[in-house]
């Protein structure tokens, strides 16, 4: 199986990316970040504070978080078997995730399902530490990133799209906060792995990052 890793921080365009070079490819899509997120929704939906380790680690007893593919290819994401694929992306379970995140028994916890997927089926992954921990021998690591400013932008963009009522003060201060959780915390923090490619894309439309990511996904499996 061929596993593509790509990794970066919040509102790089990870998820575009991937789930544009798996259709082109042909490969499953996995957004990892939406498995964060169900555990995420799933504290906060029962008034547990996302950053309380101890009371999160108790409550992971008994969750159940599985994936599943629609026709389509698009994927979605069950918390007990109910599809919360729209619910885990409000802004409020953005920061959550990223709580729940940082604690070393819901990694654990959240380990097996994304190496199974990557064990079964040629994937395109995007995360923070897909090609640290997930998927250390992944064939192509990209870490996509872009300025501060382009991200806040995107996602704002994004949001608004969506029907989500924000600005873009509160996007950028919201994505830099949790950045700077998910970059330094103890447990894989979203940094680049050793053998990643680095790519920019500050300057770059969604069409051109493809085109960029393209190019590194076959001279590596070249
Ligand atoms: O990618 P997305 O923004 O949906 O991820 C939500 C949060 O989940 C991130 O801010 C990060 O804290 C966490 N995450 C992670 N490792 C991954 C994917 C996401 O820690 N592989």
């Amino acid at each position: 199986m061929i596993g593509i890793a790509i990794d970066g921080p919040a509102g790089a365009g990870k998820s575009y990316l991937a789930r544009t070079v798996a259709k082109r490819l042909g490969y499953i899509y996995v957004d990892t970040g939406a498995l964060y997120r169900t555990i995420g929704l799933s504290m906060v939906r029962r008034g547990i504070a996302p950053a309380d380790a101890e009371t999160v680690v108790k409550a992971l007893d008994g969750l159940h978080v599985s994936l599943d593919y629609a026709e389509d290819g698009e994927q979605h994401v069950f918390l007990n078997g109910e599809d919360v694929s729209t619910a885990i992306r409000m802004p409020e379970i953005s920061m959550a995730a990223s709580a729940v995140s940082a604690i070393p028994e819901v990694r654990a916890f959240l380990l097996d399902i994304q190496r199974n997927m990557a064990k079964t089926h040629n994937v395109v992954m995007d995360g923070r530490d897909i090609g640290t921990v997930i998927l250390p021998d992944a064939k192509v690591k990209i870490f996509l990133s872009a300025s501060e400013h382009a991200r806040a932008k995107r996602r704002y963009l994004e949001l608004t799209e969506k029907g989500v009522k924000t600005t873009l003060e509160a996007v950028e201060a919201e994505m830099k906060s949790r950045d700077h959780n998910d970059s330094t915390r103890k447990v894989a923090p979203a940094i680049p792995a050793v053998d990643a490619v680095m790519l920019d894309n500050s300057e770059l439309d969604r069409e051109g990052t493809v085109e960029a990511a393209l190019a590194i996904i076959a001279e590596k499996l070249a």
